[in-house]
């Protein structure tokens, strides 16, 4: 059986995930921006807790964390790396750990670039990838460097076409809008573009996004390409190099 998803906003412009596995009842939640969304989620499906996994340290990712722990005694899962900056962790994973959800296992990949203890969950068909891999775009680098950054995306475009993203913010207008600055005549990136500003107008959530759309679309997994080599003015340069500048033009942009 395969494990459903629900993707829940919270505050401002954040998304929570559940992950349900309909065998033995087992329920995650990916990263707690706050709990209460969650709790009614999980009370109007009657679904019960197990599981609390954690992408990275950030307070919109692990704010509602003491409260969700509180009520539904859930085992909150995170990096080793990153415990001393996370709520108390009852299993803290090391690289080329696993958890389970059921039958279900996620490999669980290091992609730092955001923050340096970034972590993504891989379960069959659902990446959690936090702030690290986003629709349309990738996070911030507020602690790691764009090298180890490109590095994660790569990490993560090796998946299957099919695999959903799951992304933690909905960022995916001015991602997209970015890109469109730099890569106008890519008739995919238009059809996303118009497809987005339709969902967004009807209030519906853009993530999670499917990665062959994201390879397809989203100018920071294209850097290896020389038409966005050529866009940002280094025509045969490393494609570290080229997402290095593509990064630092989203800041100013
Ligand atoms: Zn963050
Ligand atoms: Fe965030």
């Amino acid at each position: 059986m395969a494990l459903e998803l629900v993707t829940l906003p919270c505050l401002a412009d954040n998304y929570t995930f559940l992950l349900h596995d309909g065998e033995t009842g087992q329920t995650a939640v990916i990263d707690v921006p706050e709990a209460g969304p969650i709790q009614a989620e999980l009370a109007r499906r009657g679904w019960t807790l197990t599981d609390i996994l954690l992408t990275h340290h950030h307070d919109d990712h692990i704010a509602g964390v003491p409260a969700l722990k509180a009520a539904t005694g859930a085992m909150v899962i995170g990096a080793a790396a990153d415990a001393h900056r996370l709520p108390p962790l009852d299993m803290a994973l090391s690289p080329g750990m696993s958890v389970t959800l059921g039958r279900h296992t996620a490999k669980v990949i290091e992609v730092p670039g955001h923050t340096v203890g970034h972590i993504a969950y891989l379960f069959d068909g659902y990446a959690f990838t936090g702030d690290s891999l986003m629709a349309g775009g990738c996070g911030r680098l507020f602690e790691g460097t764009p090298a180890q950054m490109w590095d994660s995306l790569q990490q993560l475009m090796a998946l299957p076409e099919e695999t959903l993203i799951c992304s933690g913010h909905e960022y995916t207008t001015a991602n997209l809008r970015f890109a469109a600055s730099l890569d106008g005549g890519n008739a995919a990136l238009q059809g996303r573009i118009a497809a987005v500003t339709k969902a967004r107008a009807q209030g519906l959530a853009t993530v999670p996004s499917k990665m062959k759309g994201e390879k397809a679309t989203n100018i920071f997994l294209r850097a290896s390409d020389a038409v966005v080599k050529a866009a940002v003015g280094l025509p045969g340069a490393p494609d570290a190099e080229v997402f290095a500048e593509l990064r630092a033009r989203k800041n100013r942009f």
